[in-house]
């Protein structure tokens, strides 16, 4: 009989056992058995919870089909401010009366940089990475566009991400607004939001978040950095479903003197009065535009709630085990097989998710999807490994990197 080793690695089902966050996968709806085998991109769309069925079904019967038209009144009017400062207190660390949920990330980016701009005349500058996600760089093409302005492009290294120095020599008096990810999308970067943040304020320019992939795994500090601006989405670590809308963070300091160039009754100073002309509402409620999309922010109620009850420190902490563990096990068996990982090594410098990159990735995913094993591609050979704290295990993990060394074995 062979001796057990010390340093041998604990199996999934150990990991599993031994994780004090495993009962809470049973809080997600699961597909019927065999359909599903390993779901890695939580980081693009997060699983449901069961509880949201039954809430959304209540919502139609009580809220919806008995309060009907009343409902406004009653509750939907305050709604995006009431979930926004939820999201604020549990995920992002802002005090209430700085959040707003509507619209999409994209239709809150222009938002809130259009704003920047316009309060900032003398200033013409805007400052974003060249890795940053397209919508992100589309939105900011659009507005130089619109306003003669221009745009500095950061080139950081893209396997890791945008460092405070990186904006050495670009920030300055022209500089109106930056913008950037907190964790960046392809390689899982986390940046310095506070170190960053201090720097551009020393130009004396805004500092923009996008929050997509970091509200919901990683500890936020938004108030307590300085932070003056951010955007998130839901549907990603916020579970909130296919194209829940965004929110946004505009730092009380600023609202009276930022305006959002959209303009609608929703966020003006008495939308019933049905006044001759806008006059925006005071607060966060002016950067609302149209009516709110009440309906589709339900779902993500309940993951605030279960994160608040978890707790994100150790959602943080199980995510750090889960990327610790997809990198070892892609170490052992996808680099023999010439797969490169594009993320940082060091957790403190990581999101919840990691890249790894091979030529043949794109047909890789294809299969993956067809077994039920559900990494996703970026790219030119970017396979992204999402994995989203409380829905995700370590058996799912390993069965994850096995099927993707199975697959790309076929096709070498
Ligand atoms: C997912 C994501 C978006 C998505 O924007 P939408 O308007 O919701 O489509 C934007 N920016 C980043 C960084 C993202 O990760």
């Amino acid at each position: 009989m062979t001796p057990v080793q010390q340093t041998q690695r604990p199996t999934p089902a150990e990991l599993d056992a031994a994780d004090p966050l495993a009962s809470q996968r049973d809080a997600f709806y699961s597909p019927e058995a065999g359909q599903l085998i390993s779901y890695l991109d939580g980081n693009s769309l997060g699983r449901p919870l069961k509880a949201t069925a039954a809430n959304l079904a209540s919502f139609v019967h009580d809220a919806w089909g008995s309060r009907l038209i009343r409902g406004w009144d009653e509750q939907w009017m305050d709604e995006p401010i009431v979930v926004g400062d939820r999201i604020g207190q549990v995920a992002l660390g802002a005090a209430a009366g700085q959040v707003t949920v509507g619209d999409s990330t994209s239709v809150m980016l222009y938002k809130l940089i259009r704003a920047a701009m316009d309060a900032q005349p003398s200033r013409d500058e805007i400052i974003i990475d060249r890795d940053n996600f397209p919508t992100d760089r589309f939105i900011i093409e659009g507005i130089a566009k619109e306003r003669g302005a221009s745009i500095k492009w950061i080139a950081a290294n893209p396997a890791s991400g945008v460092r405070a120095a990186d904006l050495d020599g670009l920030l300055g008096e022209r500089t109106a607004v930056v913008v950037l990810s907190h964790v960046a999308y392809r390689s899982g970067f986390l940046a310095d939001a506070e170190a960053i943040t201090s720097v551009v304020h020393k130009a004396g320019a805004l500092m923009l978040w996008d929050l997509c992939h970091s509200v919901g795994c990683v500890p936020l500090e938004l108030d307590a950095w300085g932070v003056d601006l951010a955007v998130g989405c839901t549907y990603k670590y916020l579970n909130g479903g296919p194209g829940s809308p965004a929110f946004a963070y505009i730092n009380a300091s600023h609202q009276d003197r930022l305006q959002q160039p959209i303009w609608g009754w929703m966020g003006a100073e008495n939308p019933f009065a049905m006044t001759d002309s806008y006059r925006p509402a005071q607060g966060v409620r002016r950067f609302i535009t149209g009516t709110p999309p009440i309906l589709a922010m339900q779902p993500l109620k309940d993951m605030v709630e279960l994160i608040a009850s978890v707790g994100l420190d150790a959602i943080r902490e199980k995510s750090i085990k889960l990327t610790e563990y997809a990198i070892t096990l892609s170490e052992e068996l996808l680099e023999p097989l010439g797969v490169q990982m594009v993320s940082p090594r060091d957790p403190a410098e990581r999101g919840s998710h990691i890249t790894v990159e091979h030529p043949l990735f794109a047909d890789v995913t294809a299969r993956l999807w067809e077994k039920g094993v559900i990494p996703d591609f970026r790219p030119p050979h970017g396979l992204r490994i999402g994995l989203s704290p409380l829905s995700t295990s370590y058996a799912e993990v390993e069965m994850g990197v096995a099927a993707i060394r199975e697959a790309l074995s076929e096709l070498l």
